[in-house]
């Protein structure tokens, strides 16, 4: 099945939600007053704020809107132009966005951060290079049971909120909104308005 441009957006838009809502979820495990709280049924007290991952993500979004596929340098502009240092960037991240706001080409700054080697991910808890493979398996073997793929992310620990935004998206791609616990939709920050109300 070959899928239109407009169909895909809509499936980006979809798994947007699904990603925002994992990211915000698996974000709340990093906080002190939530020590307490049980990874496997636990509810963290809302709000629930996304990080830096939503925010990456809600870009995507925008240069899909607008070019119909990813278009580089629009991207790292995007990138560069909606960082907010409150959602918790990594430090790569964080100097390459600042390097690219001062007039730097995307392509030469990332080529010389982390001696040209790149950093695995842009995340502030980035530890390993297993992010994504975890995250894919995560997703791939619950994939019809949103809640329990993204709290495997928090039960597991680490780079949680990325892997929860990654594993939120892929499922949430599979399984629409409506696979989000109706709970954790409210309970989730909504996404920006530059982007929602670009619609
Ligand atoms: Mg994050």
């Amino acid at each position: 099945m070959v899928l239109t441009r407009e169909e895909r957006l809509v499936h980006a838009e979809k798994s947007l939600i699904a990603l925002s809502a994992g990211d915000a979820f698996g974000d709340q495990f990093f906080m002190l007053d939530n020590r307490n709280v049980s990874p496997e049924t636990g509810v963290p007290p809302a709000p629930w704020a996304w990080s830096d991952d939503t925010e990456m993500a809600c870009s995507v979004v925008d240069v899909l809107r607008r070019f119909g596929e990813i278009d580089q340098d629009a991207l790292a502009e995007a990138f560069a132009e909606r960082f907010d240092i409150g959602r918790r960037y990594g430090a790569g991240a964080f100097e390459l966005l600042e390097r690219i706001q001062r007039g730097d080409h995307w392509h030469r700054a990332s080529r010389e951060l982390f001696d040209g080697k790149g950093s695995f991910g842009n995340g502030n808890r980035i530890s390993a290079q297993d992010t994504v493979p975890f995250a894919l398996w995560a997703a791939a073997t619950r994939l019809t049971d949103y809640e329990a793929a993204v709290r495997a992310c928090v039960m597991v620990g680490g780079d949680m909120d990325t892997t929860a935004a990654i594993v939120g998206g892929v499922v949430g791609a599979h399984l629409g909104p409506d696979g989000i616990p109706s709970a954790w939709r409210k309970s989730r920050e909504p996404l920006p308005g530059w982007l929602t109300n670009a619609t």
